[in-house]
C-alpha cells in the first residue's frame, strides 16, 4: 500500500517543542496534554499562529524530536508498504524540513499539502480529525495519531465504527494496524 504520513504531531513531537519555546519566548509553563484544541489560546497568542512563528526559525525545526518509536515503526513499514510524508507546514520550511526528515527517517519523498484527500496514497496517518475524517471519505482508510488536540472522536465515529478510520496512540502499534488493513479486501 501507499502510506501518507504527517509530520507534526505524528512523526515529529513538534508540540512538546513548542510548550518549551513559548515558556522561553513568554515565561508561561505549558504542557502538552493542556493543549487540547490545536486553536488553543495560552494568552499572548493561539498555538496555531506561534507554531507558524515558530517555523520561521531553522533552529526550531532542527531541534525538533522524533517522536517515540517512530524511527524502528517507520523502518519496518517501509519494508511492506511505500511510504511518503504529507505535511501542511509552508513551503517556506522545505529546506530545513527536508533536512531533519533525511537525519531522521532517511530518504523520503515529503509532499507539501494543505488538503490531504488530493494524495495519491491508500491510507493517510495524521493528527488532525478534519484530515482524517476527508481522506478517509475520499480515499479510503485513515489512521488518527491520538494526541491531547484530538481526543472529541464524536467527529469521526461512524466512520471508525465502519472501519475507515483507526485509532492508534503509539507508534509501535502502526506496523501491524497497516498490515491487517492491507489484507483486507
Ligand atoms: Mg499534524
Amino acid at each position: 500500500m501507499r502510506i501518507a504520513i504527517d509530520l507534526d504531531g505524528v512523526l515529529a513531537d513538534t508540540m512538546s517543542h513548542l510548550c518549551i519555546w513559548i515558556g522561553e519566548k513568554y515565561g508561561i509553563a505549558l504542557a502538552k496534554e493542556e493543549i487540547i484544541e490545536w486553536d488553543y489560546n495560552f494568552g499572548p497568542n493561539t498555538i496555531t499562529s506561534e507554531v507558524l512563528r515558530a517555523f520561521k526559525n531553522e533552529s526550531f525545526i532542527s531541534s525538533l524530536v522524533a517522536t517515540k518509536g517512530s524511527k524502528n515503526a517507520v523502518r519496518d513499514i517501509r519494508t511492506e508498504h511505500r511510504i511518503l510524508i504529507a505535511t501542511s507546514r509552508p513551503l517556506s520550511t522545505q529546506i530545513e524540513t527536508e533536512k531533519w526528515v533525511f537525519k531522521h527517517y532517511g530518504a523520503i519523498k515529503i509532499v507539501f499539502v494543505r488538503e490531504k484527500q488530493k494524495i495519491d496514497a491508500d491510507v493517510l496517518v495524521d493528527d488532525n480529525l478534519e484530515s482524517v475524517l476527508l481522506f478517509a471519505k475520499i480515499r479510503g482508510h485513515s489512521i488518527l495519531f491520538e494526541q491531547p488536540w484530538n481526543q472529541d472522536h464524536g467527529y469521526i465515529e461512524n466512520f471508525v465504527e465502519s472501519g475507515k478510520i483507526a485509532c492508534c496512540s503509539e507508534w509501535s502499534e502502526l506496523p501491524r494496524m497497516l498490515r491487517k488493513m492491507s489484507r483486507r479486501p
